[in-house]
């Protein structure tokens, strides 16, 4: 902390003593006028005492005629009085009875006259005059003294009011030139011009106070300045980072869309191998027997028909014989697109059974579809025959069943229902349809 100087109080103390001093000089400039104007009446008085005392001594002077005696007389009174520079005493005729003069000639400068008229106390007729001119030397010496004393009194006063005026801009020039700094100073340049030199006193310290401020606040500034450049520095490091690490997310995110989808196409190849048969990719037993056994508790429930075809392609083993393995695989695949083009609904479902087998699970429909459908795959069959293209001619035995589930029934019976029909059709001379009786 600034140690504080209180050299202001001093200024302020020492004006009050000027002002005292001031004061002082006015009480005795006033008391000094009274003293001149007390002398000047005193000189007054003194010559009228004069003139009062003589008074009667020159009026039996003018009247009787004692001119002897009169001159003895005023010669002491003047004897006495070296303030008398002239004395004339003179009748009514202006006829001069007595007159002094002093020789000193330089006296008459500064006196003063006063003059007397003599009466007759019963006649009150005029009897003469008394004339004196008296020195004024008393007074003189007082005016004298007054007159430099107030040349001093100007002169100081002028002084004094001058030493203070500069004292007041001494004082303030300082505080004007720090608020000249302080409006230029701008907190984005970081630099404080100062101009002055504080001084030990409370402007000063104000000064040091104001610098000490600017000063920290320019501390601050930097300080902000550099925590700002960290903070862009680290915003860009960690946007880097951010980016890095988004374009390998993007990256990685790809690979695994990548691997999902593979995996996707792995596991419904899976699917369709575990569902699908290899060969004719239509349903396999598995599946058969399974959507087989929720069709049957649906109809069940619901008392929907169900029906089943049973399918076997006749003297197959004859084709194989004749064109081979490969061409009664090629047959196989050929009769499954049959079947798969004559079913309509998304219920209908048709598997491979077993080698040259194949069962239709027909749900909700009745035994009327379920020949129509058999007719259209004996149709399609035929048109397939008659066709030019083709080599090897295939014809189809068709076992038919069909039934509204009940308790008594299971889904296993209906197949051998539709296979015992089957039996019926090869029984019967092939390529035809047979549908099963069943004794419900
Ligand atoms: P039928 O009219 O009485 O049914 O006589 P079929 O010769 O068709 O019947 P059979 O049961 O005697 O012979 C079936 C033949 O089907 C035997 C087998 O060689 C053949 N076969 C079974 N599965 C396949 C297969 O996946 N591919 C080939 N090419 N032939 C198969
Ligand atoms: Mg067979
Ligand atoms: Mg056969």
């Amino acid at each position: 902390m600034q140690k504080l100087h209180f050299s202001l109080i001093k200024k302020v103390i020492s004006s009050v003593l000027v002002f005292f001093i001031l004061l002082l000089s006015m009480l005795t400039y006033f008391h000094y006028t009274s003293v001149v104007q007390s002398t000047q009446k005193c000189e007054r008085d003194k010559s009228s005492l004069i003139l009062n005392s003589i008074e009667p001594i020159v009026a039996v002077d003018l009247f009787l005629g004692f001119d002897e005696q009169l001159k003895e007389y005023l010669n002491d009174i003047i004897k006495q009085n070296p303030m008398i520079l002239q004395l004339t005493i003179k009748d009514h005729n202006n006829k001069i009875h007595y007159l002094y003069k002093t020789e000193n000639r330089h006296k008459f400068l500064h006196a003063q006259y006063t003059e007397r008229t003599i009466y007759n106390k019963i006649s009150s007729e005029p009897l003469g005059k008394i004339e004196m001119l008296y020195s004024n030397d008393q007074y003189t010496k007082v005016i004298h003294d007054y007159t430099i004393f107030s040349i001093f009194i100007i002169l100081g006063a002028i002084g004094l009011i001058v030493i203070l005026i500069m004292i007041l801009r001494s004082t303030l020039r300082p505080l004007r030139e720090l608020a000249q700094d302080l409006f230029q100073y701008d907190p984005k340049e970081l630099h404080f011009d100062k101009k002055f030199d504080p001084k030990d006193d409370e402007i000063g310290t104000i000064q040091m106070a104001i610098i000490n401020l600017v000063n920290k606040i320019n501390d601050y500034t930097k300080k902000l300045h550099q925590l700002n450049r960290e903070l862009e520095q680290r915003v860009y490091d960690r946007t880097q980072k951010l980016y890095i690490a988004n374009k390998q997310l993007r990256k990685e995110i790809k690979e695994r869309k990548k691997i999902e989808k593979a995996l996707r196409q792995a596991n419904q190849r899976l699917e369709r191998l575990s569902t699908r048969d290899t060969l004719t990719n239509l349903f396999n037993r598995r599946v058969l027997e399974e959507k087989l056994e929720s069709f049957w508790k649906m109809a069940l429930r619901d008392h929907k028909p169900i029906s089943i075809l049973m399918c076997d392609i006749d003297f197959f083993k004859k084709i194989n014989d004749t064109y081979g393995h490969q061409a009664g695989d090629q047959c196989l695949q050929e009769i499954a697109k049959i079947f798969e083009s004559v079913i309509r609904r998304s219920t209908d479902l048709v598997a491979r059974y077993g080698g040259e087998e194949f069962i239709f699970v027909l749900f909700d429909t009745p035994l009327p579809g379920a020949l129509k459908i058999a007719e259209d795959i004996q149709k399609s069959l035929a048109q397939r025959n008659q066709s030019p293209n083709t080599k090897i001619k295939m014809t189809l035995s068709i076992g038919i069943a069909s039934i509204i589930p009940n308790q008594k029934w299971s889904w296993e019976n209906l197949i051998q229902y539709a296979d015992q029909a089957l039996y019926q059709a090869k029984e019967n001379g092939r390529n035809r349809i047979e549908i099963a009786t069943l004794k419900v």
